[in-house]
């Protein structure tokens, strides 16, 4: 024992508690063609084709599908299309250095590296990818019920 040292507390547990979130922010979009003249769009459409029918939600793989909602869509885990014309070669190279240049890039957009199955409440909804920050997102993946 210290002599003079004088233990913290127990620390109390904090209970359950609920907190609203909410988001705002600016997004700058690089320029990009229309959906449809995307040239590699027809790659998103083939793979979209020929897993659709087998297809579940990523989230709810894991947690449980009985949190899932809606239908099941093709979500861009990394960079959307419409991002695309924004990404930066070196910086994607960290993770996906088989990519040798941006053509390569362009064409990695729209494959199953850059896909997931989502059910529309993971996709769009309150627990969205597209809507929950993605330390919510991703908790979600684990924590059961987190978000409403
Ligand atoms: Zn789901
Ligand atoms: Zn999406």
């Amino acid at each position: 024992m210290i002599v003079g040292f004088i233990p913290p507390p127990p620390m109390a547990e904090t209970p359950a508690h609920d907190q609203t979130e909410a988001h705002r922010y600016v997004v700058h979009y690089p320029s990009h063609l229309p959906r449809e003249e995307d040239p590699h769009y027809k790659a998103f459409e083939a793979y979209h084709r020929a897993t659709e029918k087998t297809a579940k939600c990523w989230v709810g793989n894991r947690i449980g599908f009985d949190s899932c909602a809606g239908g099941i869509e093709l979500h861009h885990a990394f960079v959307e299309f419409s991002l695309a014309n924004g990404i930066d070669l070196k910086a994607i190279q960290i993770d996906f250095p088989d990519l040798q240049d941006n053509d390569a890039v362009q064409k990695w957009v729209e494959t199953d590296q850059n896909f997931r199955w989502l059910c529309v409440f993971h996709h769009r909804g309150h627990a969205g990818a597209h809507t929950a920050s993605h330390a919510d997102w991703t908790a979600g993946l684990y924590v059961k019920a987190l978000i409403s």
